[in-house]
C-alpha cells in the first residue's frame, strides 16, 4: 500500500513544468528551484511514512501544486524582510528600532547611488574626514565642544573607555552595572577596553562618599551608566550627575556617562516622558557622553560620542576607532536626521520615532476605531473585533516602566482558532505581522502601525486564515 503511494509521487521535472509559469516562479534561479522541489518531495515522502498522506490522489500533480507553490515562495524569499509592527513598542530592538525620516531615507539612497565627499574636502580638494560631516551639527544641537560618531553605542562606550581609562580603574555604582539586551554588559565592555572596574555602593544605594573613597592613584575616570531597561523602586539613591562632575573636577578625573538612548528632543509634558536631553546632561559639565543613533534619536544605528575637546581629541586618534567606524549610508541618514532637529517642531512631525511617541490618545483612538470598523466589515466571520484602552511602550531602554496611553484593537478568533496559533501564523504572512497576545485576544496597537499599513492589516489577516485552513 505505502509502496504504491511512493510510486505515485511525481517526478521533479513534472512538478517543475507544472509551476514554471506561475507568478514569481520565473525569477527564482533554476538550481534553487530544483532544490526546493526536491525538499518538497522529501517532505511528501515523510508524510507518506507518517500517514499524513494516505491516498494516491493527494499525490496528483494538480493536488500538490498549491502546496508546492507555497513551499517554493516561502523558501525563496529574502531572509531579511519588512515586518508590520503592531506591538506598540516604538523603539523595538528586535524589529529594527527606529524607522527613519523621509529625508534620511533619501540621503541614504543618494549615498548608495552616487560618489560622495565622504573623506574628501570640497574646500581644499584634499583628503577630508568623515567625522567632520556631522560634528558641527551635533555641537550646534547639543552645546558640546566636540564629537564623533561610530558604529553603535556599545562601540562608543568601548572606544571611550579604551582611550581614557585603559589600564586604570573606572569607578561605577553597583546599581548601574547593567546588561542591555543583546549581551551588552557594562562590566564586560569595560574588561574588553582594558579598564578595571571599581564597583562602589550597594545595588540600591550609592553615595558621593562611596565614589570619593574609591578614588586612588590608579583611578582613570568616574562612569555613570543609564540603567535603561530596569528601574529600582523603593529605598534607593543615585548620585546626581552634577555632584559627580564636581567630584571629578576636584580630583582632576574625567566623568563619563553612557546615556543609552540619548535624546535631543523635549517631549511634551502630556507624554509623561522625563528622559533628560543630551543638551541638559552636557550642561552639567560632564566630560564625555555616549548614546545610540537609533533609539530615541530616531536615526540609523550609530554611536554618538560628545564632550569636551581635550577628551574627544584622543578618542578620535585612537586606532581602534578605525575598526568601529561608521559607514557612509549611516552617516548620510544620521546627518539628515540631525538636520531635522534644527527645528524641533519639524523633528516631531518628520522623525517617525518622535511622532509615534507624541501621538495623542485621541488620535490613536480614532485610528483604532477606523481600523476596527474596517476589520469588522470584512472579517467578522472569523473574529470578534473590539477596541479597548491599553498601553504602548517607548522601548529601547528609555523609560522602561512608562506607559503611553493608547487604544488597542483586540481580535478574538471564532471557530476554535487558538489565539497563539493566530499569532504564530501571522509570522508567515507577507508581510509578517507582529502583535501581542493579551487576555485571550490578539492585540494590535495603532501607535506603531504606519499609515500605509492600516490597509494591509485586513489582507494579512485573510492570508493568516488561509494558512490556518491549509494547516488543518
Ligand atoms: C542601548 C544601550 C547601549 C547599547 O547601545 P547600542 O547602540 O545598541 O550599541 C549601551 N548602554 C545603554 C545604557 C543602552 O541603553
Amino acid at each position: 500500500m505505502t509502496e504504491n503511494l511512493f510510486r505515485s509521487i511525481p517526478s521533479v521535472d513534472e512538478l517543475l513544468k507544472a509551476i514554471q509559469d506561475e507568478p514569481g516562479v520565473q525569477s527564482i534561479p533554476r538550481t534553487l528551484l530544483k532544490d526546493l522541489v526536491n525538499t518538497f518531495l522529501d517532505q511528501c515522502r515523510s508524510d507518506i511514512r507518517s500517514g499524513r498522506i494516505d491516498v494516491s490522489s493527494d499525490l496528483n500533480v494538480s493536488s500538490l501544486v498549491p502546496r508546492l507553490l507555497h513551499h517554493v515562495r516561502q523558501k525563496s524569499r529574502p531572509n531579511f524582510r519588512r515586518v508590520i509592527n503592531a506591538t506598540g513598542v516604538v523603539v523595538h530592538t528586535n524589529l529594527g528600532r527606529s524607522l527613519m525620516a523621509e529625508p534620511a531615507v533619501q540621503a541614504v539612497d543618494q549615498a548608495c547611488r552616487w560618489y560622495s565627499n565622504l573623506e574628501f574636502s570640497l574646500e581644499t580638494g584634499k583628503r577630508g574626514s568623515r567625522y567632520a560631516l556631522v560634528e558641527d551639527l551635533l555641537c550646534r544641537l547639543t552645546g558640546a565642544e566636540a564629537g564623533l560618531v561610530v558604529n553603535n553605542n556599545a562601540a562608543a562606550v568601548l572606544l571611550m573607555l579604551d582611550t581614557l581609562a585603559a589600564g586604570k580603574e573606572v569607578v561605577v555604582s553597583r546599581g548601574q552595572l547593567v546588561e542591555i539586551g543583546g549581551s551588552f554588559r557594562i562590566p564586560d565592555v569595560m574588561a574588553k577596553s582594558g579598564a578595571v572596574l571599581k564597583e562602589v555602593g550597594a545595588t540600591n544605594r550609592t553615595h558621593l562618599y562611596d565614589y570619593e573613597q574609591a578614588i586612588g592613584e590608579n583611578t582613570g575616570a568616574l562612569l555613570k551608566a543609564h540603567t535603561s531597561n530596569y528601574r529600582i523602586i523603593g529605598f534607593h539613591k543615585e548620585v546626581p550627575l552634577p555632584e559627580l562632575v564636581k567630584l571629578g573636577e576636584r580630583y582632576n578625573l574625567p566623568v563619563l556617562e553612557d546615556l543609552g538612548s540619548g535624546n535631543l528632543f523635549s517631549f511634551p509634558s502630556q507624554t509623561g516622558l522625563d528622559e533628560p536631553t543630551v543638551q541638559s546632561v552636557l550642561k552639567t559639565g560632564v566630560s564625555v557622553v555616549t548614546f545610540s543613533g537609533d533609539k530615541l534619536l530616531g536615526g540609523p544605528q550609530a554611536g554618538i560620542i560628545l564632550g569636551r575637546k581635550e577628551y574627544i581629541q584622543p578618542i578620535k586618534k585612537n586606532p581602534l576607532n578605525r575598526a568601529l567606524r561608521i559607514d557612509k549610508m549611516t552617516l548620510a541618514g544620521l546627518e539628515a536626521t540631525l538636520r531635522l532637529y534644527l527645528d524641533p517642531e519639524n523633528a516631531e512631525k518628520q522623525v517617525p520615532t518622535l511622532s509615534m511617541i507624541c501621538a495623542s490618545p485621541e488620535q490613536l483612538k480614532r485610528k483604532a476605531r477606523r481600523l476596527a470598523s474596517g476589520l469588522r466589515s470584512n472579517l467578522s466571520h472569523a473574529f470578534e473585533v473590539r477596541t479597548v484602552s491599553g498601553a504602548s511602550r517607548v522601548g529601547g531602554g528609555a523609560s522602561p516602566e512608562h506607559d503611553l496611553p493608547t487604544t488597542l484593537i483586540q481580535l478574538v478568533p471564532k471557530k476554535g482558532i487558538a489565539v497563539e496559533a493566530l499569532r504564530d501564523v501571522l509570522l508567515q504572512t507577507d508581510p509578517p505581522l507582529v502583535g501581542r497576545v493579551e487576555h485571550d485576544s490578539l492585540c494590535l496597537d495603532p501607535r506603531t502601525l504606519q499609515a500605509d499599513e492600516l490597509r494591509q492589516v485586513g489582507p494579512v489577516l485573510e492570508q493568516a486564515l488561509e494558512l490556518l485552513g491549509r494547516n488543518q
